[in-house]
């Protein structure tokens, strides 16, 4: 990515045809979109890229198996087919993963189960796909209780009988964030980060740029466009609600709390994704990701601080006792390295009999101004998103430049073996590079060699290493230790226990690699070292164990457990038999 400083210069400086704001995966996509349509794009994000919901998700890319409970078709056909195509666009990123349906006692897999299965298996597939060329999943099979040990070794205790094996995928949600921009970058985005937008700049009342203040130096600018797109999530109606609420139709935000937890994987060791019933029909993933074990998500209203959402301690309980309760295990708050919650936007017209969940629905909207807002969707289906978006501008400027993405390569994909070897970093450490930056990674391990002190892990368990740091502070307009340790790398989110200790060396790794290339002084490297432990603070990242284990000794029906089974979370993975748990109904 271009400096920061450059790119407010041309912000200020230059005049675009389209401003995007907000810098999560959909103003990404729209970004690069339009950039590879030939249109001149700026890029405006208020906080950091990925910093609202786009850092906060499961990271599957996915169709969706829930969804075919709710015969909601075209939504899984499409998500399925931005799967298959983003692994092939971004390998390097978006990678496959094996999904575990176990049963018990004796039992069979689920017939209703392994129908879906099918359905889903049936529509991933894309007539005339060229198979040399597209990623397509094996088909889902029934695999024996042995198989299922090798896939979820902690299930050893329950001894599975048998199960089903299927595939998604996963990713690393900000990292691919990070990649769209990039490439909208070489198509001549010009992007920049701790930019909030704080109004429309108008002419004869029509959008003609957007008013910024930067929130690093100060001041305030006009950014001049011919158009602009609200690409803020959550935020949506912030923007502009006296217009947007004006207007027939367009609806309200009502954010939605979906709350994850990371757990050390020798105490949940899961190689595949695991399907968990958590009661009420509801069922929650357990997945492996970055060398720790993730669990979630939960989905009841939240009416709190958007811009820092820290998961509830009634959640967390919820979280704990569905793991608990499957494996038949004791982990307890305590031994948490961390956990973090988004939120969804849930979308009502305001009539409350009309109202409707589209967190997974695209939904876009062009008000007086000619304002055009594009929210809800998903991680996985964000180049829809952008596409229908851009598409909505090229009509209204009549213009003839068709949709690109679909065959852009996102990144470079590099052999880790192809990595130069150095001193402090071994192969692990190669392979984490090489799956998180591709290319790139040449570029931390070149910082690394130069200083020595570069290839120190940031924290024991986990490949991180500070060169990491140096290059998220050089190359990716990272500006603070939570920027690192947050969106760069996900240790704020692996490991957060330990790196919310009071002296924590992590954070001070961290500093000290940042300070080199952003000139920090040894005050503000304290001041830094503070400010993360605020924003830690603010985010929950470590849940306080005895309001944990107050709200999991609190009556089973809690106001916030009957919300959720009342509403099925968005995200949530499992169809079976309609609100029937899979071991509930095998
Ligand atoms: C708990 C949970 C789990 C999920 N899991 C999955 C999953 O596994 N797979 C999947 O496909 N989808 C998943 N999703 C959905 C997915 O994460 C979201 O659809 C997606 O990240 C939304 O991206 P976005 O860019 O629209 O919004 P955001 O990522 O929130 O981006 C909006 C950006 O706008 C910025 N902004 C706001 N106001 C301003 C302003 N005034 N000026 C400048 N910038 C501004 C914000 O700082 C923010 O960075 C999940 C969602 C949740 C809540």
């Amino acid at each position: 990515m271009i400096p920061r400083a450059d790119a407010l210069a041309s912000l200020e400086r230059d005049e675009f045809d389209l401003v995007v704001v907000g810098g999560g995966i959909t103003g990404a996509g729209v970004a690069l979109d339009a950039a590879s349509r030939g249109y001149s794009v700026a890029l405006v994000e208020k906080s950091d890229f990925a910093a609202g919901t786009s850092s906060r998700s499961s990271k599957l890319i996915h169709g969706g198996l829930r969804y075919l409970q709710n015969f909601d078709l075209g939504l899984v056909r499409e998500a399925l087919l931005e799967r298959s195509l983003l692994v092939k666009l971004a390998p390097h990123v978006v990678k496959p993963l094996p999904f575990i349906v176990p049963t018990f006692g004796g039992k069979r897999p689920d017939r209703m189960m392994g129908v879906g299965l099918n359905m889903y298996d049936v529509m991933s597939w894309r007539r005339g796909r060229d198979e040399s060329e597209e990623w397509s999943p094996e088909r889902h099979r029934t695999i024996d209780g042995a198989e299922v040990l090798e896939f979820v070794p902690s299930l050893a205790g329950r001894e599975p009988t048998a199960g089903y094996l299927f595939y998604d995928c996963q990713t690393d949600d900000v990292r691919l964030v990070l990649t769209v921009l990039s490439e909208a970058e070489r198509f001549g985005a010009v992007i920049a980060n701790a930019c909030d937008v704080t109004g429309l700049v108008e002419r004869d009342g029509r959008a003609a740029g957007v008013l910024v203040r930067d929130t690093l130096a100060g001041g305030e600018f006009e950014l001049c466009a011919d158009n602009v797109i609200n690409a803020t999530g959550v935020w949506a109606d912030r923007l502009r609600p006296e217009e947007l609420y004006s207007e027939e139709e367009v609806p309200r935000i009502r954010p939605s709390r979906g709350t994850h937890l990371t757990l050390p994987r020798e105490l949940l060791d899961v190689r595949a994704g695991a399907i968990v019933p958590a009661g009420g029909g509801r069922t929650v993933f357990v997945l492996p990701w970055l060398g720790r074990t993730l669990v979630g998500t939960t989905d009841n209203d939240y009416e709190g601080d958007v811009d820092h959402v820290p998961p509830s301690a009634d959640d967390v309980a919820y979280l704990l006792k569905a793991v608990n309760g499957f494996f038949g295990t004791d982990v307890r708050a305590g031994q948490l390295t961390g956990a973090y919650a988004g939120v969804r936007p849930l979308i009502s017209t305001g009539d409350p009999k009309k109202s409707v969940d589209i967190s997974r629905r695209a939904e876009l909207y062009e008000t007086s101004s000619g304002l055009v807002t594009i929210t809800g969707g998903k991680l996985t289906t964000w180049r829809r998103m952008a596409k229908m978006a851009v598409d909505r501008i090229v009509e209204r400027d009549g213009r003839d430049a068709p949709c690109r993405t679909h065959e852009i390569q996102l990144g470079e994909p590099v052999d880790p073996g192809s990595l130069p070897e150095l001193t402090g970093v071994d192969e692990e450490g190669r392979r984490h590079l090489a799956e998180r930056y591709g290319h790139a990674a040449q570029l931390v391990l070149r910082l690394a060699e130069a200083d020595r002190q570069l290839a120190r892990r940031i924290s024991p368990e986990l490949p991180d290493i500070a060169a990491e740091a140096a290059y998220a502070a050089g190359h990716e307009q990272a500006h603070s230790v939570a920027d690192v340790l947050l969106r760069r790398t996900r240790l704020g989110l692996l490991d957060a226990q330990r790196l919310c200790e009071p002296d924590a060396e992590g954070p001070r790794v961290v500093a000290e690699a940042m300070a080199g290339q952003l000139g920090w002084d040894a005050a503000r490297s304290q001041r830094e070292l503070e400010g993360w432990q605020e924003v830690a603070r603010a985010e929950g990242l470590v849940p306080e164990a005895a309001a944990v284990a107050t709200a999991a000794a609190a009556p089973a029906a809690t106001p916030a457990e009957a919300a959720r089974s009342a509403a099925p979370a968005a995200d949530e993975p499992a169809p079976t038999a309609p609100g029937a748990a899979p071991e509930e109904a095998a």
